[in-house]
Order: C-alpha cells, then sequence, then structure tokens
C-alpha cells in the first residue's frame, strides 16, 4: 500500500483501460474518483500505473488533442462554454425602427435647429437629414441624439 491507496483489482482495470485509451493521468484519477468515491491525484495514479508497469505514454504533446482530455473533461468545458454563451449580455441591436420621412429635408434646405441626422437619400442622391427639431441636442432631434449615444 502506498500513499495510504489500497486499490481493488475493479479500480486497476479502470486505470489500465483508460490509460491504453491515452486518458492524462489527471482524467484518469477524476475518472476513478468520481466511480468509486475515492480522492487519488494525479500523481497516485502515475504511481499506481508505474508500479503496474503499464506502457509508458507519449508526452501529451504528442498525442492528438482529443486523447489529452478525458471525454468528462471536454464535456465539462463545452458546457462551460455554453454557460458562457448564455451569460453574455444582450447587446441592443441598432434600431430597426424605420426613419421618419416627414420632416426630411436636404443639406441645402436644413435650417440650423433641425436634426443633422441623415436619414437616407432621395431620387436623385441627395442625401435627406432628420429635419426634426433638435432641442437640447447640439446637433440632433432627441431620438438621434439616443441613438448616438448608442453607437
Ligand atoms: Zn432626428
Amino acid at each position: 500500500m502506498v500513499n495510504g491507496v489500497l486499490w481493488s483489482s475493479a479500480q486497476m482495470e479502470t486505470l489500465r483501460a483508460l490509460w491504453a485509451e491515452g486518458v492524462p493521468s489527471k482524467g484518469i484519477a477524476e475518472n476513478i474518483n468520481d466511480r468509486y468515491g475515492m480522492k487519488l491525484t494525479y500523481v497516485a495514479v502515475n504511481a499506481k500505473a508505474e508500479r503496474m508497469q503499464l506502457p509508458k505514454r507519449p508526452r501529451i504533446a504528442a498525442r492528438p488533442p482529443e486523447a489529452r482530455q478525458g471525454a468528462g473533461v471536454i464535456k465539462a468545458r463545452v458546457q462551460r462554454r455554453i454557460q458562457d454563451y448564455q451569460l453574455l449580455p444582450k447587446i441592443p441591436r441598432k434600431s430597426k425602427q424605420p426613419e421618419d420621412f416627414s420632416r426630411a429635408v436636404t443639406l441645402a434646405d436644413r435650417r440650423h435647429d433641425q436634426c443633422k441626422w441623415i436619414i437616407g437619400e432621395n431620387a436623385a442622391g441627395v442625401a435627406l437629414y432628420c429635419g426634426h427639431e433638435r432641442g437640447d441636442n447640439k446637433n440632433y432631434c432627441p431620438i438621434h441624439a439616443a441613438r448616438e449615444r448608442r453607437r
């Protein structure tokens, strides 16, 4: 008995199987711990594998990525990624509210107290400005001033 851990034959078979699959020692430890309610470390797993004379395994970098982690670890990581996305704050999309052309003016016609927000162009390709009163904002009507702040 080393490190106070007594391995049952079932646990040793699990170790042997996962070791052969290329699961890293940490993943093997987690697997056996989960299954048998133990508290093995990867160091204990490595020591046991050595005592069992399991074949040496290639270094982690030499193995394909999917072999580096036990399936459970990968699953947990994928789950965390999904949660990451779910936790992302909702970014408000730019307003799809149609522009109000009722006061639209060209630059030539725009008065100094009219909103400077370009809402489109006329058939001649000349830019059309919102034309609503600017209110407190220096450049835009309240609606476009709010959009300006969100940009
Ligand atoms: Zn406006």
